[in-house]
């Protein structure tokens, strides 16, 4: 069992859908976002083009955040998935500076809002308990879902499919049969940092 993605970026409709879902499920403070989409130009013929990719953690089977890790916080599962343990997380961000995607996240102080001068809102005081501060967090592929056999909430709310999701080690699974059959392609392959997060277009 190893828990990997396809994203489809001929159907990824860039609504920021996944965005949002990310935020709700996981109650995710201000200023800390862990699927973004990254804007990139494309010249195609004198012509500059500003598209966007969404981007999350690659769960990346060898990963460099994990080998940086001082404490043992960052670990990998037997499926793959790479979490962190926040009590034993002492914020050196040694693991954010290994990240070649800039996939994880710093947890800073509280003393802001999403409304400056207004407070904390009812939301914001249950995002700020959920996150450790002055840890590092980032995208879990919402392990509290799978264990009661869901979808990550960002694949069960993408409007467009265009995330699919499930075990990479199954020849039959949808994904593999996606990653065999549409030449999908990681980010940052030479980065050597084997991810399980796949894109095809
Ligand atoms: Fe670690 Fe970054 Fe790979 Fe996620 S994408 S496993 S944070 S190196
Ligand atoms: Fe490990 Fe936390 Fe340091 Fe990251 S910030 S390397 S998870 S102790």
């Amino acid at each position: 069992m190893r828990w990997g993605m396809v994203i489809n970026l001929a159907k990824c409709m860039r609504c920021h859908g996944c965005v949002a879902a990310c935020r709700i499920e996981h109650f995710l403070p201000l200023h800390i976002t862990w699927v973004k989409l990254i804007a990139y130009e494309v010249d195609e013929k004198g012509a500059v083009d500003v598209s966007t990719y969404p981007v999350r953690c690659n769960q990346c089977s060898d990963a460099p955040c994990v080998h940086a890790c001082p404490t043992e916080a960052s670990h990998q599962r037997d499926d793959g998935i790479v979490l962190i343990d926040a009590d034993k997380c002492i914020g050196c961000r040694y693991c954010q500076n290994a990240c070649p995607y800039g996939a994880r996240y710093f947890v800073p102080s509280t003393t802001k809002g999403y409304f400056p001068g207004k407070g904390l809102s009812p939301y914001e005081k249950v995002a700020y308990q959920k996150h450790t501060v002055g840890t590092v967090g980032k995208c879990t592929f919402c392990t509290d879902r799978l264990s009661k056999g869901e979808q990550p909430a960002c694949v069960q709310t993408c409007p467009a499919n265009a995330l699919t999701f499930g075990d990479l080690d199954d020849a039959n699974s949808a994904v593999s049969k996606l990653i065999a059959s549409r030449n999908a392609q990681p980010l940052k392959p030479d980065a050597g940092t084997k991810p399980n997060v796949y894109y095809i277009s």
